[in-house]
């Protein structure tokens, strides 16, 4: 056992390095990356089966470093989890979004939802209600119209916080959903106890639906069970027609992927958001 553990301790040591030493120089560039203008909120719009219309956008972060070129959320976020830095680039994200959303209205978008995905560190946050009302209440939003979007685990880990936080949130008038679904564990209970909106399906399931016999399964039963718990449904990685019109005959409510759109930057969002002004 120990000549194994110095094997291994060899073999793998130099790689360690090589990736904690990314880790580390990324976790220090990150604490100045909101001072200097590298952090970006695209967009992603949400399409309405029934009216084939956008019917809200989720805001995605994007890094960009001079150096390291465009780094993934899907690794800084879990380094500004560990540093303490999702707190106020959370609340950035927030503000951001919802300044965006106000400058919409002006210019004639019609009223839709934006989405913003919250951490579990900022979930933790007892005033996190109020922080966040403090923002629709300046730029003159809807509570209504921004959309948290929180995992299974998340909400899981500690059900009894999780609950009291979201009746906070759900007392305000937040639009609460869980993001991912089907990916972490939640009972039929929980779900019924929280007080949620909708649910968006993990695009695991979706990327096969259709073909694949249990991915289908899993949709359409999360599908029934959602319309039984009278919450909204969201497909998330919808990059096929035949994806599309799957879902929408199976009472999918909205649809979010590359068939639509991908993320893309606020000028670019905008004038599509504009051509689906009601005439
Ligand atoms: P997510 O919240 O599940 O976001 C959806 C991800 O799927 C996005 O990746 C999006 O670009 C990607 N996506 C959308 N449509 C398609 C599609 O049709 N096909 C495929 N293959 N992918 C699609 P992205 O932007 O790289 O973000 C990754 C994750 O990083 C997000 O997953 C979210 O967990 C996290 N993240 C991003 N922005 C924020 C943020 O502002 N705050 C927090 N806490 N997390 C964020
Ligand atoms: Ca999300
Ligand atoms: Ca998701
Ligand atoms: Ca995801």
């Amino acid at each position: 056992a120990k000549e194994l553990g110095r094997n291994t301790y060899q073999f793998y040591q130099p790689e360690m390095n090589a990736k904690s030493l990314r880790r580390l120089s990324l976790a220090t560039e990150l604490r100045d990356a909101l001072e200097r203008d590298q952090l970006e909120l695209y967009f992603q719009p949400f399409i309405d089966t029934v009216y084939g219309q956008i019917c809200g956008v989720e805001a995605l972060l994007r890094w960009h470093h001079p150096i390291m070129g465009s780094v993934s959320p899907i690794e800084f976020i879990p380094i500004a989890e560990n540093t303490g830095m999702i707190v106020p680039i959370g609340q950035w994200v927030i503000e951001q979004s919802v300044k965006r959303y106000a400058e919409w209205r002006r210019k004639g978008v019609k009223p839709l939802r934006i989405a913003v995905n919250i951490s579990a560190v900022q979930f933790r946050q007892v005033d996190l209600a109020e922080q966040i009302l403090r923002v629709t209440n300046q730029y003159g939003v809807p509570p209504s119209a921004l959309e948290l979007e929180l995992t299974e685990s998340l909400l899981m880990r500690d059900v009894e916080s999780a609950t009291a936080q979201l009746r906070r949130l759900k007392a305000l008038g937040f639009t609460l959903v869980i993001d991912d679904f089907g990916t972490g564990y939640s009972s039929l209970s929980y779900l019924r106890r929280f007080p949620l909106d909708g649910l968006k399906i993990d695009r695991s399931f979706i990327a096969e639906v259709n073909r694949n016999t249990d991915d289908t399964a899993i949709t359409l039963a999360i599908l029934s069970m959602a319309r039984s718990l009278r919450l909204h449904v969201t497909a998330e990685g919808v990059e096929t027609r035949e994806q599309y019109e799957f879902l929408t005959r199976h009472g999918c409510h909205e649809t979010q992927g590359y068939l639509f759109s991908p993320p893309i930057p606020e000028a670019q969002i905008l004038p599509m958001l504009l051509q689906d002004k009601p005439a």
